[in-house]
């Protein structure tokens, strides 16, 4: 059994969710939620609340914290049954199975819905790594700043669904989207492997043309995936490519779209030539796009709308975090390396002095005997 025993949510009663859904809700405005306020939040007493609780801690669904106040937190495991409880009443999925896959932001499991069929789900985990980074001064963070992780994930999730969705409607390689909830993304398995695992092809350059003339598509189209790489790109055994992993996709409008396009080219052609040593002269440029449609637009402006401009908001932080860190880095390396020069010329200069001076010595040392030699004679 993998880490979901999907059956447990059958045992959980509606209590239990009733509790679980208000440490949730609490969480919005706290980084911990007090006991009295849960029991609020769910119309419950103390008492009752508390013995539930014990149950949820017992089931790891919840955790209890007393470092600045005592109170109550959501697990990540509490925040996945949340949405999977979510997902099987919407008859979305029946069963979890195993991980099929660890991204560098998310959690991918297959899972079965109620004909048996498979599907993909996606649990987005924003501040495993990159939300530890956000120095949380802007407002919006600093007003979300509890439960960020619960909060950005959500939105992650929110931006895939919304883009996956469009993608597929306008005939895209892309998985059909099948529902979200919270952090959480139910999506068609896509058969096959990613690029990155695929060693041989038959056609190489065939590949490399479909996979180009996708980015251009999407261009025209008025998205840039910017994160185009051999890890989110999928081959199936008729080596027909599927683009998968949302969260970061920007409109051909953004300030920095010429980069991220140019990016995901250079991606595609470093990867195709340690790879496959394989290079083309065919490379797309940012000038060449001919933009048919907005969908960028479109996205923008449906029921997502806000949240995919809030996190967006969050993902420009961060890149240009992850700019100004980089450039503390190089500073702070070339200061180092300076530093490092710096000691080893004065332990030369010390060793020189050193050496001088032992030489002096030296030489007094054999004046000595000399003179010595002398007296003898
Ligand atoms: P991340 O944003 O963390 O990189 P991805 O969406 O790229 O997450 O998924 C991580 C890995 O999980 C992929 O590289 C792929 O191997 C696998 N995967 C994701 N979605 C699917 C899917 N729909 N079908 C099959 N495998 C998938
Ligand atoms: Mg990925």
């Amino acid at each position: 059994m993998g880490r979901f025993d999907v059956t447990m949510i059958k045992y959980l009663t509606p209590e239990d969710f009733r509790v679980l859904t208000a440490i949730e809700m609490g969480m919005k405005n706290h980084e911990v939620v007090p006991l009295q306020l849960v029991a609020s939040i769910a119309s419950l007493r103390n008492g009752g609340c508390h013995k539930i609780i014990k149950e949820l801690i017992r089931h790891k669904l919840v955790c209890f914290e007393h470092s600045k106040v005592q109170g109550y937190r959501l697990t990540c495991l509490g925040y996945d049954f949340l949405a999977l409880k979510a997902l099987t009443s919407r008859h979305i999925v029946k069963s979890v199975g195993n991980q099929i896959g660890v991204g560098k932001e998310s959690d991918i499991y297959i899972a079965a819905n109620d004909n048996d069929e498979q599907v993909v789900l996606k649990f987005h985990r924003l501040g495993r790594t990159s939300f530890r980074q956000i120095k949380s001064k802007r407002d919006y963070l600093k007003n979300r700043k509890t439960g960020s992780w619960l909060y950005l994930s959500r939105l992650s999730a929110m931006k895939e669904f919304a883009f996956m969705k469009a993608l597929y409607d306008n005939g895209f390689p892309v998985p059909k989207p099948h529902d979200f909830n919270r952090h959480t993304v139910a999506m068609q398995l896509v058969q096959g492997y990613p690029l990155c695992q695929i060693h041989e092809i038959e056609d190489v350059q065939q590949v490399y043309d479909d996979i180009m003339n996708l980015i251009v598509h999407l261009a025209n189209y008025g998205l840039i995936h910017s994160d185009f790489n051999e890890f989110n790109l999928m081959l199936n055994d008729k080596d027909a490519v599927t683009l998968i992993d949302f969260p970061q996709m920007v409109s051909t409008s953004h300030a920095n779209a010429e980069f991220y396009f140019d990016r995901d080219v250079q991606c595609i052609r470093d990867f195709f030539k340690r790879r496959f040593n394989f290079e083309s002269e065919s490379l797309p440029k940012f000038s060449d796009v001919k933009k048919v449609y907005s969908l960028d637009v479109e996205v923008n402006a449906s029921g997502f709308s806000k949240e995919i401009q809030e996190f967006d908001k969050v993902l420009d932080e961060m890149n240009d975090q992850k700019e100004e860190q980089e450039e503390e880095d190089e500073f702070v390396a070339k200061a180092l390396e300076a530093d490092h020069q710096e000691d080893k010329d004065n332990e030369n200069l010390e060793y020189k002095n050193e050496l001088e001076k032992f030489e002096a010595e030296d030489k007094k040392k054999e004046y000595k005997v000399e003179n010595e030699k002398c007296k003898e004679v």
